[in-house]
């Protein structure tokens, strides 16, 4: 895409894949004798989730869940709002939850308190990024994808006003960001 606001890429389109490969592979061996609920926070996750579970060779479900997180442009405040809730019970169930990114961690802290409160038998969290130093609250992370500078990134199901989305990759932003955090 021509697009003067797409900066450096952060993480190719290959790297991406090899290690969502690796991922997969990794869950299905945890997992094996109780298949995950993958629980995908939208919109962000919605392409990693796709290609994550193409990866793990276990007959895994889905649900989803929509959040939305205020704050300044760049900020979570870790007041979240659940936009979608999830259509199935989670009593019992082993979930892993879907994420793309982790900034704060406010908005995954939120979302283990809410989705524990839940009765399932595990939680346990897969995020495909992790921003360096940046975490105000202590998530467990038992699956990390990359470890990534601090910068604005966009691609691979992040947007900017709902673009870039599509991007194969994730790239640094170069562009004001304004936006809210969705
Ligand atoms: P946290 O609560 O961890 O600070 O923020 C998590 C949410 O903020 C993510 O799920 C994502 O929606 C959004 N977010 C955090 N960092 C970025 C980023 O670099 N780019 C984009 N597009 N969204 C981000």
């Amino acid at each position: 895409m021509n697009d003067p606001n797409i900066g450096r890429i952060v993480v190719d389109e290959h790297e991406l894949q090899q290690r969502i490969r690796d991922l997969g592979k990794a869950i299905a061996t945890d997992y094996d004798d109780h298949p995950p609920l993958l629980v995908g926070i939208l919109k962000g996750a919605f392409m990693f989730m796709a290609d994550l579970a193409r990866a793990i060779d276990l007959p895994v479900e889905f649900d989803f869940m929509a959040v939305s997180s205020y704050g300044s442009a760049t900020r979570t405040s870790g007041v979240v709002r659940i936009m979608k809730d999830l259509d199935l019970d989670l009593t019992d169930r082993h979930v892993l939850i879907v994420e793309d990114i982790v900034d704060s961690g406010l908005t995954l802290a939120y979302l283990s308190k809410n989705l524990r409160a839940r009765g399932a038998a595990s939680l346990e969290v897969c995020a495909l990024l992790v921003k360096e130093g940046l975490q105000k609250v202590e998530t467990e992370l038992k699956y990390v994808g990359f470890r990534i500078p601090p910068d604005f990134v966009i691609g691979y199901g992040l947007d900017v006003d709902e673009r870039y989305r599509n991007l194969p990759y994730i790239a640094e932003f170069t562009g004001a960001v304004e936006q809210k955090f969705t």
